[in-house]
């Protein structure tokens, strides 16, 4: 790890766009499509994800994936969309509460609130909402927490470029 700064991001609906398919399926425009054990999944990467990405590791921010699902498959998802190139780390669900958290850091994700995924992610990295308490996990999510628009394909109307400025105050909190 480079320096004391980490960006955490999710990846699906976040960095990409996936969708699982059947075989027969036909690929929507934009999607690349791949297979992986009988699997189909259709993916499309948000179009300014390369850019935020590229910016946060400009300010040398190591960048971690955090991912609910298999590190491997979403590792191989980041890499046909030509996403993989600045990450340090893709972390998945099966290295939940092993990951070494630095002096400074924030989570970019999709969802929060009384969705699970922001809920999954800070348990990911060790703070789990029941053991620490209603106010510290507001506290926690107010501090580290930034929330993107989910990407679903196609238009991206809201870009992750538009949330560096959050990132950089975040991070120098
Ligand atoms: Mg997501």
């Amino acid at each position: 790890m480079r320096n004391g700064k980490t960006v955490f991001v999710d990846c699906n609906d976040t960095l990409i766009a996936v969708r699982h398919a059947s075989r027969s399926d036909v690929v929507p425009d934009g999607f690349k499509s791949i297979e992986r054990g009988g699997q189909w999944y259709h993916v499309q990467a948000r179009p300014s994800a390369d850019a935020f990405l590229k910016a946060v590791a400009a300010e040398a921010c190591n960048i971690v994936v955090l991912t609910g699902g298999s590190s491997r498959i979403q590792h191989l998802l980041l890499a046909l969309t030509d996403l993989d190139e600045e990450l340090d780390q893709v972390i998945g669900f099966e290295s939940s509460g092993r990951v070494e958290l630095p002096a400074s850091w924030v989570l970019v994700d999709d969802l929060q609130g009384g969705c699970s995924s922001f809920e999954e992610k800070l348990a990911m990295l060790g703070f789990k909402r029941k053991d620490i308490g209603e106010a510290r996990y507001k506290a926690l999510v107010e501090k580290h927490c930034i929330q993107c628009r989910s990407f679903k394909g196609g238009d991206d109307s809201a870009p992750l470029t538009g949330l560096l400025e959050e990132v950089r105050t975040k991070l120098a909190a």
